[in-house]
């Protein structure tokens, strides 16, 4: 189902005077977006979604709301560009939010508080910052008759936080049309920085994402007495299997990507880069050390067990659930590695898949990089760009279907102490409000030069 929300001119004439720091306007505009419940599965994505069709069409842009199912609301909007011929770039971001206990939480999940120089709330890094950021730079232009250099397609998906299946996903198959032109895309993921000594800061735009798999492992043997000596017991033979998942037993594989991390990061803190050891260099990224480490590896984790009935009675079977993580492209190979992991006595069945990111063929867009580059440098001089793989997975992996190329840039300058990945889906999520600021800026010039 469609609704379409239409827009004034692009253009026109405002008689509001923008204020010298519109980008301030951000902060207001995110922690609006953090009081409406979006929590996944709930009434509130649609209400965001109308709610920012109202906030683009008051500043003069259209939208259309599409819906997989009622209330799982995607708003997608186009921009103008400067220059019509150029393919239109797009923004991805969500408005789902994964749940918050309240109780856990310093501030309420859903109150949008500024308080020590943040602004708390579950979204306020996953992902209602860059929607607020985009939100405020669209509406800036707009009004002042600024158009970015390229038009601009801006979706907002529902659903994310549960792989995309009734946002990214439904969309890429069901409409297509929404992304007509668009070969690059700009989303979450990366484009924070990452300190690498005092004045000397890495922003990593994620170019690939690891794969993700969800793999149920079974161990069968005839049911028995347990005063028995058994050592055909499934609960005891799968406890071996997935004791062998240790890190250690899957292979280092040195992808471009996180080379070009690594590298940068080596000729920051003036180490040499040994490719034979690239474990070495890890320790330079501090808090971004976890998920470079989880980008040289394939990983499995189990994370579900199920087995027997009684005390006393030996099961017939035992299961477990994997969660996998497989380096883009490399299933084969992270199945030969798995298998010899877990050995032979278990059963192996794929409940569920997804590709990741693979890079491209002939590597990333290197007009974005350059443009991402000198946006950041406008605002940080020492700012170093470069590529990286994500572990985790964005809607990135849906829109590459559609022959999209997609980055992670959501530029934030980040306090040296802040340990940032463990804010997503974490406790007392919240951004600096200045990295808001920034990331404003930062996206505002970029449009200018990309
Ligand atoms: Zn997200």
């Amino acid at each position: 189902m469609t609704a379409e929300v239409q827009g004034a001119e692009v253009g026109r004439d405002q008689s509001n005077a923008v204020g010298d720091r519109w980008w301030e306007d951000a902060v207001a505009t995110c922690s609006t977006l953090i009081r409406m419940d979006t929590q996944i599965g709930g009434p509130g994505e649609r209400a965001a979604a109308e709610w920012v069709a109202t906030f683009l069409s008051d500043a003069g842009v259209g939208s259309e709301l599409v819906e997989s199912e009622p209330g799982r609301s995607t708003l997608v909007s186009r921009v103008p560009g400067q220059d019509p011929t150029l393919d239109p770039l797009l923004v991805q971001m969500h408005l789902d939010v994964v749940p918050a206990q309240p109780h856990e939480w310093s501030v309420h999940p859903l109150s949008g508080e500024v308080r020590d120089g943040y602004l708390w709330g579950r979204g306020a890094v996953d992902m209602k910052n860059m929607v607020a950021s985009v939100l405020t730079v669209v509406q800036e232009r707009v009004r002042g008759g600024r158009l970015p250099r390229r038009p601009l397609v801006l979706a907002f998906f529902a659903d994310e936080e549960n792989a995309g299946v009734l946002g990214a996903e439904w969309a890429v198959q069901h409409r297509p049309d929404l992304f007509e032109g668009c070969r690059t895309a700009i989303g979450e993921g990366g484009g924070y920085s990452v300190p690498i000594r005092p004045g000397e800061r890495i922003y990593p735009i994620h170019t690939a994402e690891k794969g993700w798999a969800a793999l149920e492992l079974t161990a069968r043997a005839a049911p028995a007495h347990a005063s028995r000596l058994y050592d055909d017991n499934p609960v005891r033979v799968l406890g071996e299997a997935i004791g062998g998942l240790t890190h250690d037993r899957f292979a280092v594989h040195l992808t471009p990507q996180v080379e070009q991390l690594l590298r940068t990061a080596c000729e920051l803190g003036g180490v040499a880069f040994d490719p034979d050891h690239p474990e070495a260099a890890l320790s330079l990224l501090g808090t971004e050390a976890g998920n470079a480490a989880s980008g040289l590896r394939h990983t499995a984790h189990a994370t579900r067990l199920s087995a027997g009935y009684q005390s006393n009675v030996i099961p017939g079977s035992a299961t477990a659930e994997l969660d996998c993580r497989y380096l883009p492209g490399r299933w084969d190979e992270f199945r030969a590695e798995l298998d010899a992991a877990l050995g032979d006595g278990v059963e192996v069945r794929e409940l569920a898949r997804t590709a990741g990111l693979a890079p491209t063929a002939d590597g990333p867009d290197p007009a974005l990089f350059s443009a991402a580059s000198q946006a950041l440098q406008s605002e940080d001089a020492t700012a170093r760009v470069s590529s990286f793989m994500l572990s985790g997975g964005t809607d990135a992996t849906h829109l590459q279907r559609l022959g999209i190329e997609c980055f992670g840039f959501n530029p934030l300058l980040l306090p040296e102490d802040l340990d940032f990945w463990s804010l997503f889906h974490g406790i007392d999520e919240r951004i600096p409000v200045e990295a808001l600021h920034f990331s404003t800026r930062v996206l505002d010039r970029f449009l200018d030069l990309y």
